[in-house]
């Protein structure tokens, strides 16, 4: 017998390392397997070439479903949960700002097929705007004197709106104070020596 000196213990050095060769073998290849998946995926093709950003041409609805009440479960599909869906990325965003956000975003116009890289405007394009603008400009023309009438009649609108809420305080002020006068209990009415509105007069 070779180990008297292992009775009563257990001599577990070897085992110890034997393990810490067995991990470090273990982590070399690892290594090796993740170096292997970067290398292929860097040849994989061509880089895509996305197109460069251009702007919306829709209108962004962030208020058809404003003060509206709808039943929210877990299990509903992603699009009638709470919030804003989007169905390019299939994700909901908590509210308007974040939906704004996500749609401005990189992942967002990534998986419309665009990059984040903004176009260099020709001089042709920026000449072209121009003359739309002037043209707009043109088409309704705008002085000083079409300010003041508009302000002017804003006033008026104004003027108009402030009156009608007034008649409209005074006629229900008008009606409560009626209402009180006839929901006043005939007994009561009795008791403090009245016996109605009709009956008082003579
Ligand atoms: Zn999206």
């Amino acid at each position: 017998m070779s180990g008297n000196s292992a009775v009563g213990g257990v001599d577990n050095t070897h085992r110890r390392k034997f393990d810490l060769e067995e991990y470090a073998e273990k982590a070399r290849e690892r290594e090796r397997k993740e170096e292997e998946v970067a290398r292929k995926s860097k040849s994989k093709g061509p880089p895509v070439q996305r197109k460069p950003l251009k702007h919306r041409d829709y209108e962004v609805d962030l208020e058809s479903r404003l003060g509206k009440t709808q039943v929210v479960t877990p299990i509903a599909p992603l699009s009638q949960q709470a919030g804003y869906f989007c169905s390019v990325c299939e994700c909901v965003v908590k509210d308007s700002a974040n939906y704004l956000d996500h749609i401005n975003g990189k992942k967002h116009q990534r998986a419309l097929g665009m990059s984040m890289r903004v176009e260099r405007a020709s001089l042709e394009q920026v000449q072209s705007r121009f003359e739309k603008l002037k043209k707009r400009k043109t088409d309704v023309p705008f002085t000083e004197q079409d300010l003041d009438e508009r302000i002017l009649k804003q006033q008026q609108e104004e003027e108009e709106r402030k009156r009608q809420r007034r008649e409209r305080k005074k006629e229900k002020k008008k009606e409560k104070v009626e209402d009180e006068e006839i929901e006043i209990d005939p007994d009561v009415a009795a008791m403090m020596g009245f016996g109605g509105f009709g009956s008082s007069k003579k």
